[in-house]
C-alpha cells in the first residue's frame, strides 16, 4: 500500500505545468491483465477506496481511480491522436471534466487545432453519468449482497432506481463475457473420454455466455510424437485460413476440404446441367458413364487427380 501511495504521488506531481509532458497514465511496466484484479487482496466495499479512490471528487481520488483503471486495461493508458496521426496524445488536467484529466495532442495544438479525447471514450464507463468511483462502489455492492432490493440499492448510494436496474443488467454480460472460455482454452479431463485421447478445444471469442469448443479425437497417432503436439498443431492450424485474419472454429485443411467438396459438387451439378441442355443424361450407375462424366470436370488434364481450390 506504501508503494501505492508513493506511485500516486509521484504521479500528481508530474501533470503539473512545465514538467514533462505527460503521455501514459502509468508506467508501461505497471500494466496488468484484467484478471489480475481477481488476485488483488479481498477486494471488498470496505477497503476499494483504498484502490480506486473515494466517491469525494477529490483529485486524488480521481488520480488513484484513473491508475487503477489503465494498470488493468479498463480505459487506455495512452492514446495515438486521430488528426495528425502525429503520435501519441498528452494527459492535461481540466477540473470541469471526470477524472480531472483529458488527452490532448500537442502536435495539433502548434496548428491551431484543438483535438480532445475523453479518458472514459470508447470504454465501459463512457455512456454512465456516475463517476468511476460510484459505479465501482456499486459493483462491489453488487456482488457482496446480491439479495437487496434494488430501491434500497438506489436510497444508499443516493442515486435513482433506474441508474441501479441498469447497471446491474451491465454488471450480469460483463460478468457472463468473463465467464466465456477464452480461446486457446484447452480441456482434457473430466469431460472427454477414456477410450481415446480426446480433447475439446476453443480458439474463437465466444458471444456473450456462449461458446463452442471443437471436440477432437485423436484415432491414429503413428508419428508418435507426446499427445501434446495435437491440441498445438491443432490450435496453430485454426490460424491458417486465408479468407479471414482472425481464427476459426476448425483446423484450416478441414475448412479447405469443405470448400473442395463443395466447389466439386457445383461443378458437378454444372457438367450434369449443361450435358441434360443437349440432351445428354448420364446413368450414374454405369461406370462408363461416371467415368466420361469425370472428364467433364477434370479442369486441368495435366494435373492427376481433381482440382477445385
Ligand atoms: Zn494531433
Amino acid at each position: 500500500m506504501f508503494m501505492f501511495m508513493l506511485l500516486m504521488l509521484l504521479s500528481s506531481t508530474s501533470a503539473h505545468k512545465g514538467r514533462p509532458q505527460r503521455h501514459t497514465i502509468v508506467q508501461p511496466s505497471e500494466l496488468r491483465p484484467v484478471e489480475a484484479i481477481a488476485n488483488l487482496p479481498e477486494l471488498t466495499s470496505r477497503n476499494i477506496a483504498d484502490f480506486i479512490g473515494n466517491i469525494d471528487g477529490t483529485e486524488e481520488s480521481d488520480e488513484a481511480a484513473l491508475r487503477f483503471l489503465a494498470t488493468y486495461g479498463l480505459v487506455p493508458n495512452e492514446r495515438e491522436c486521430p488528426e495528425c496521426l502525429n503520435g501519441k496524445m498528452s494527459l492535461v488536467k481540466d477540473n470541469a471534466l471526470p477524472l480531472h484529466f483529458v488527452w490532448r495532442c500537442s502536435s495539433c495544438k502548434t496548428s491551431n487545432i484543438i483535438t480532445k479525447k475523453m479518458i472514459r471514450e470508447n470504454t465501459f464507463f463512457q455512456e454512465q453519468k456516475l463517476s468511476v468511483q460510484k459505479i465501482v462502489h456499486i459493483a462491489a455492492d453488487w456482488v457482496e449482497s446480491p439479495g437487496r432490493n434494488n430501491e434500497r440499492t438506489a436510497s444508499l448510494h443516493g442515486v435513482t432506481t433506474s441508474t441501479i436496474v441498469n447497471l446491474n443488467k451491465l454488471f450480469r454480460q460483463l460478468t457472463e463475457q468473463c465467464s466465456v472460455p477464452r480461446p486457446g482454452t484447452l480441456v482434457e479431463d473430466t469431460v472427454t473420454t477414456n477410450d481415446y485421447y480426446d480433447f475439446f478445444l476453443t480458439t474463437q471469442v465466444g458471444q456473450v455466455g456462449l461458446a463452442r469448443p471443437t471436440h477432437y479425437y485423436v484415432l491414429l497417432n503413428d508419428w508418435d510424437v507426446p499427445a501434446t503436439f495435437w491440441p498445438t498443431v491443432t490450435h496453430a492450424l485454426t490460424y491458417l485460413f486465408c479468407r479471414t485474419t482472425s481464427t476459426v472454429t476448425l483446423p484450416a485443411p478441414v475448412l479447405y476440404a469443405h470448400l473442395a467438396a463443395k466447389r466439386a459438387k457445383e461443378t458437378m451439378d454444372g457438367a450434369l446441367f449443361a450435358n441434360r441442355g443437349v440432351g445428354r443424361v448420364f446413368d450414374l450407375s454405369q461406370f462408363s458413364e461416371l467415368a466420361q462424366l469425370t472428364n467433364c470436370l477434370q479442369s486441368n488434364p495435366s494435373l492427376d487427380g481433381m482440382t477445385f481450390v
